[in-house]
Formats: C-alpha cells, sequence, structure tokens
C-alpha cells in the first residue's frame, strides 16, 4: 500500500478533527476563505455577508469542487451547504467571463432545488455573493409567468436556479443553449427523489454535455448512489458530522451555586472526568468577566483557554475560532455576542456561568450546544441573583424533562407564580 505524504497526513489529522469523512481523492480542507483562491470582490461579499471562516462542509467542499470533481456531500440542512456550491459557481463563472469575451453570454451553471422556496432562497443568497461581479442570476420556478423567465436568460445569465418541473418544461417549449454549462447542482437530493423528481433531473442532465456534478443531501441512500451513478462518474463523497442522526435536545443540568462559589463550582466541572465534555463555551456577563476567567480556568485546572467577545478585532476572534475549532483550545469563554460561525463549531457542551437577564438569551446560547445533530448539554448556574428569570427558568427545564434545584423550586420568586397545582399555573406578566 502506498505510504501517505506529510500534507496527506496533515490533511487527514484535520478532517478527523472536523469529523469531515472523504472518499476518493480530493484536496485537503481549507480553514479560511483566504485560501480559496477567490477574486477579492467575491472575499469581500462573504465577509460582508458576515462569514468569518468557512463551516466544515464549505472547508471541504469548496476545494473540492474547484479541482473540478464530481461530488456527493452529506450535510445537514443549515450546515452552511449553500455556499459551498456557491462560491466555487462564482468564483468559476467570473474567471470565465473575463477569459472569453463574447456578446452572447450563455448560463455556466445550473442549480436544481426540490421546492420554489428553496430555489427563491438559493437564488437570493447567490446575488448576495455575486453582487458587483459579473454574475447574473435567472429564477425558473413555477407560479411565476414562462416567458419572464426565459427573457432573463435570453439577457444573458450566468446561473440559472430552478425547480426540475418547471425547468423541463421551458427546456421542451423553448431552445436554450445549455452548451456552456459546466457545473450542475442537485440540492436536496434526497428530497428531489422523495417528490419523484428523479426522470426530470436525469433529463435535464442528459440535455447538459458532461458538467461537473454536485449532488447534495442530508441523507444517503440506494436510490441515492444509483441516481448520482447516472448523472455522474468517478464521484467523491464527502460527509459531514453524522447527517443520519436525529437532532437531539440539549440536555440541560440546573445547579444551584451561590456567586461566590461559581468560580470553583466550574473548576471541578472541568477536572471532572464525568462531566468535562469539550469543546465547550461558556457563558459570562462581561467582557472583562470572560478574559478574568479564562486566565483563571488556564491557571487553576491547566486546561488551555481564551476568551472572545465585542472587544477583539474580527481577525482575533476569526484566529481564535479557527483553533478553537481544531481543538487546540477545548474551552472558550464568551460573552453572549458571538459571531454566527460559533454556531456551527460543533460545541458539544455549553456552560451558562452567568445566567442572562432574559430568557430568551438563555435559550439561545443553551441552543449552541446542539447543531448539526449532535446531541449536546448545557449546564447553567443560577443563585438568588438571577430571580427575575426564576419563573420562566422552570419553564424552560421543564419543557426539556431537566430537574430543578430544590432551591429554585422552593424560591418565593418561583412560587410567587404559581398558586395551586401544575394545572392552575398563574403567571404574572410585567
Ligand atoms: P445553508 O445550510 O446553506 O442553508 O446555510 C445556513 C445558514 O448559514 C445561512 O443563513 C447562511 O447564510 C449561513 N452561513 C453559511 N455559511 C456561513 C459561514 N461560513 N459563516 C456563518 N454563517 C454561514
Amino acid at each position: 500500500m502506498a505510504s501517505l505524504g506529510g500534507d496527506q497526513i496533515q490533511a487527514e489529522l484535520l478532517r478527523k478533527k472536523l469529523d469531515i469523512h472523504v472518499k476518493g481523492v480530493v484536496s485537503a480542507p481549507v480553514m479560511s476563505f483566504t485560501s480559496c483562491n477567490l477574486p477579492d470582490k467575491l472575499l469581500h461579499n462573504i465577509e460582508a455577508a458576515g462569514y468569518e471562516m468557512p463551516t466544515p462542509v464549505q472547508m471541504q467542499a469548496i476545494p473540492a469542487a474547484s479541482m473540478g470533481k464530481n461530488m456527493i456531500v452529506l450535510a445537514d440542512t443549515g450546515s452552511g451547504k449553500s455556499a459551498s456550491f456557491l462560491i466555487p459557481i462564482i468564483s468559476r463563472c467570473v474567471s470565465h467571463r473575463l477569459t472569453y469575451v463574447s456578446d452572447k453570454k450563455k448560463p455556466l451553471a445550473m442549480v436544481l432545488t426540490p421546492t420554489r422556496e428553496l430555489s427563491i432562497q438559493v437564488e437570493e443568497h447567490a446575488k448576495l455573493l455575486g453582487k458587483g461581479l459579473p454574475f447574473k442570476t435567472a429564477l425558473v420556478v413555477g407560479g411565476d409567468a414562462m416567458a419572464r423567465q426565459l427573457y432573463r436568460i435570453q439577457q444573458g445569465v450566468e446561473l440559472i436556479v430552478g425547480t426540475p418541473g418547471r425547468l423541463v418544461d421551458l427546456l421542451t417549449k423553448h431552445e436554450i443553449d445549455l452548451d456552456d454549462i459546466t457545473t450542475f447542482v442537485v440540492d436536496e437530493v434526497d428530497c428531489m427523489l422523495q417528490r419523484g423528481f428523479r426522470d426530470q433531473v436525469l433529463q435535464i442532465c442528459t440535455a447538459l454535455s458532461q458538467p461537473q456534478v454536485l449532488m447534495f443531501s442530508a441523507t444517503m441512500s440506494d436510490d441515492l448512489e444509483k441516481m448520482a451513478n447516472s448523472l455522474a462518474k468517478d464521484t467523491v463523497v464527502i460527509t459531514v458530522g453524522e447527517p443520519n442522526r436525529p437532532n437531539k435536545a440539549v440536555k440541560q443540568l440546573a445547579i444551584w451555586v451561590e456567586s461566590k462559589q461559581k468560580k470553583q463550582k466550574l473548576f471541578d466541572i472541568l477536572t471532572s472526568q464525568k462531566h468535562f465534555k469539550p469543546p465547550i463555551v461558556i457563558y459570562v456577563g462581561s467582557r472583562l468577566g470572560a478574559d478574568l476567567l479564562a486566565n483563571a480556568i488556564t491557571v487553576s485546572t491547566g486546561i488551555k483557554s481564551v476568551s472572545i467577545h465585542g472587544e477583539k478585532s474580527m481577525t482575533v476572534r476569526r484566529e481564535i475560532m479557527q483553533s478553537f475549532m481544531v481543538g487546540e483550545f477545548p474551552v472558550i469563554v464568551a460573552t453572549g455576542v458571538l459571531g454566527r460561525g460559533v454556531d456551527l463549531l460543533g460545541v458539544r457542551q455549553v456552560i451558562v456561568f452567568d445566567m442572562p437577564n432574559s430568557i430568551k438569551e438563555y435559550v439561545h446560547q443553551i441552543g449552541r450546544a446542539s447543531r448539526m445533530g449532535e446531541e449536546g448539554q448545557a449546564i447553567v448556574f443560577v443563585n438568588d441573583e438571577n430571580r427575575n428569570v426564576f419563573a420562566e427558568l422552570v419553564d424552560v427545564l421543564k419543557s426539556g424533562a431537566a430537574a430543578i434545584p430544590r432551591e429554585l423550586m422552593n424560591s418565593q420568586y418561583t412560587t410567587r407564580f404559581f398558586s395551586g397545582g401544575k394545572g392552575s399555573k398563574k403567571r404574572k406578566h410585567k
């Protein structure tokens, strides 16, 4: 068996850390958009969209798609799939238009989605990322006049986004030159199959001249594999996380602990084999608190931790998140305000060290422990200082079937809002 070179070993290690599995040969995952060789304007648009760093699916799918590979990408909805095909498409279209200057602009890429709504969403997303670039889009879905859609394509577009039914209709009734289409995306293939679009997808694909085919799905099945084989040869399969697993709710654990003892309690958790489940995000109430606590954790427990908050520059925050993602720091101490990228980092445990003033914020924070179908845990410290949210917190804990600390249950600030038994709960609203 051939041995792996140094670069390949590095790539494999990175994939392991990011829970990316690859069948076939593709280049290494990238940790930043700047290493993807993208036009400056596109990079600017990505930054303007608030994407600090690629999500795991983008890290692997963007370089693989840029290599021209046919691919099946298995990842959850919400994992950043659309950008992982739109970014290489836009980049390729821009360089094509710069290289081959011609009056007749034929479409260069096509994205099929199973629903009208999803097509609209993908087209919007494409427009956002392709803003200011030689990149026009046409939407081909039912419910809108076909003549207008046809006219738009004839005026010259780079990308067509649409649903299979309407596209077949358009293609059989009108002459559209699809010879230049080099990228063909089938989004949500599992859903496409469920809705019976198999034959239409194949029909559209045969109208194209052997484009690169990118297929995205949340689940893998025999039918999907069969369809993939009919659409493309030498297909690479990229799996991110375990997309077949159902999304499990966050398990909450509320612990009554006085403010003075919170730090020690936290250290106990972090040093306990049973409770320590990295990667962990710890939420605190202030920026200074975040810096001090991160430092205290490192000093007292030897666990490398780092703070992240709005006072740190975007570049520094990005670097911190990247290190967190590859496991250099198992713990991040953060204030509530964090970029959306963190939602996608695969956090397993959230510790709410300082209970926020609003229950909405609490729900948002603990939600970060359950991304991409992973089961997560949220530990929350609570004491009398948080009495303004007691009643609502009890509700949230109950709805998650979590145990309620005795002190919380018996507190006058909780019981004040309840009269009688469970069924006769009366909530006092401000
Ligand atoms: P999708 O899975 O494509 O539906 O994307 C889910 C959401 O994630 C959308 O709101 C995207 O705008 C957002 N998103 C995609 N990529 C990134 C990224 N790299 N950083 C932050 N958000 C992202």
